[in-house]
């Protein structure tokens, strides 16, 4: 592992922006921790992985910021073991080579393992937690490793409850149940169209990564940490709330590509949420948000509405200030709340 004093965390990130990093411990080559690497502290711990979904204060952080960017994969029978810094695509493809089904439909969502088990990452039908059997966890202050099944670990909608209130707990590694045979059929409508026009066989893991991987291109969602020219941005910025019934009707009738409410809400249902949780798009474009709309080099994605870009040279804290004038505004305006999918490392000033 490699420890740098002062490192400039903004090309860490997707978004391109933050402070540094008081200490940062880099693992970008397959080797273990050691014990002398994590010895454990009462200073403030940080956890990064390819920084696709975070937004890193201006002021930097204080402490020791872990990076994990390297791992590897080991296979015991149909379960898989992948350590945190695995790209995650990486364990994608490993799986589909070894014919194993249940990670298939999340084929190329940025990042590494440990930050997909914390935000239990989901895509067309398929979420961390569906197959998801332990993870391994490092307390950073005491030095102790533990063991978490998944029952403990409290999965929900894109989020994993257990660590996210227990901040100083790093991911290790993670193991993954996968079957010899298909578990789920794709039941989104733009993979659908994909896999028609394309011809991709949906009963076979290659044409699923196929169409997976076309679908997420026409809706803007690769990113490659490998690429410098990726868009900056930390994907969809906030999650799909819950709101009351007659609420997701007025927020509904906004939609412009004139889907059923029926067919939102199966959507949403596929997609691990349930009959009252709405699309955040629809809701930022039903309190008057448009796509292109921009605050100095912040800027609304011009065909992804929920992709908040850093679009020139926004700071960390022009990124927050826009986020939160659009969760006031649609506080105000439609009465719901939005949280934020991105997570927020270090200190911001807020005025909201
Ligand atoms: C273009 C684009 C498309 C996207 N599409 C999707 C999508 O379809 N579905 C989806 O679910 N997400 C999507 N995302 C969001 C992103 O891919 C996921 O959130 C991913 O898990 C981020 O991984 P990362 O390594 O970059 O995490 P980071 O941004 O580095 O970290 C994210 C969070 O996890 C914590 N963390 C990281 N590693 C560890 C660890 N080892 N232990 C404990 N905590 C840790 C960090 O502290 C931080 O709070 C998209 C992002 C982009 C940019």
């Amino acid at each position: 592992m490699k420890r740098i004093n002062h490192l400039v965390l903004a090309p860490y990130t997707s978004f391109h922006c933050g402070g540094e990093a008081e200490t940062a411990l880099i693992q970008d080559e397959i080797a273990p921790l050691t014990a002398a690497e994590i010895a454990p502290s009462n200073r403030p711990t940080w956890f990064l992985g390819f920084g696709a979904n975070t937004l890193i204060s201006d002021r930097g952080l204080p402490g020791t910021t872990y990076i994990l960017r390297a791992g590897q994969i080991e296979r015991q029978g149909t379960t898989l073991i992948a350590d945190a810094g695995v790209w995650w695509d990486d364990l994608v493809q490993y799986a589909i080579n070894r014919n194993l089904w249940g990670l298939e439909f999340m084929s190329a969502i940025p990042g590494n393992v440990g930050a997909g088990i914390v935000g239990n990452i989901a895509a067309y039908g398929q979420a961390v937690a569906d197959t998801l059997q332990w993870a391994e966890v490092l307390d950073t202050q005491t030095g102790e490793m533990r063991r978490l099944d998944v029952v403990q670990l409290e999965m929900t909608y894109r989020n994993c409850k257990y660590l996210q209130s227990r901040r100083h707990l790093l991911v290790l590694r993670g193991a993954f149940g996968l079957s010899p045979h298909p578990t789920k059929q794709l039941e989104y409508d733009s993979a659908l169209v994909v896999a028609t026009e394309k011809n991709y066989d949906l009963t076979t893991l290659a044409g699923r990564r196929d169409t997976i991987v076309e679908a997420r291109r026409r809706a803007g969602s690769l990113w490659d940490y490998r690429d410098e020219h990726a868009m900056r941005t930390a994907g969809s910025f906030f999650r799909n709330p819950m709101v009351a019934p007659d609420v997701a009707e007025r927020i509904m009738s906004y939609d412009e590509t004139h889907k059923s409410l029926e067919l939102l809400r199966k959507m949403n249902t596929v997609h691990g949420g349930d009959a009252t949780r709405v699309s955040a798009a629809h809701v930022l474009l039903a309190a008057g948000y448009q796509r292109g709309q921009s605050w100095g080099d912040v800027r609304l994605h011009p065909s992804h509405v929920l992709k908040l870009e850093n679009a020139g040279n926004a700071s960390a804290q022009d990124i927050y200030n826009a986020a939160h004038e659009i969760m006031a505004t649609v506080r105000a305006k439609l009465g719901v709340q939005l949280d934020p999918e991105v997570r927020f490392l270090g200190e911001f000033d807020s005025s909201n």
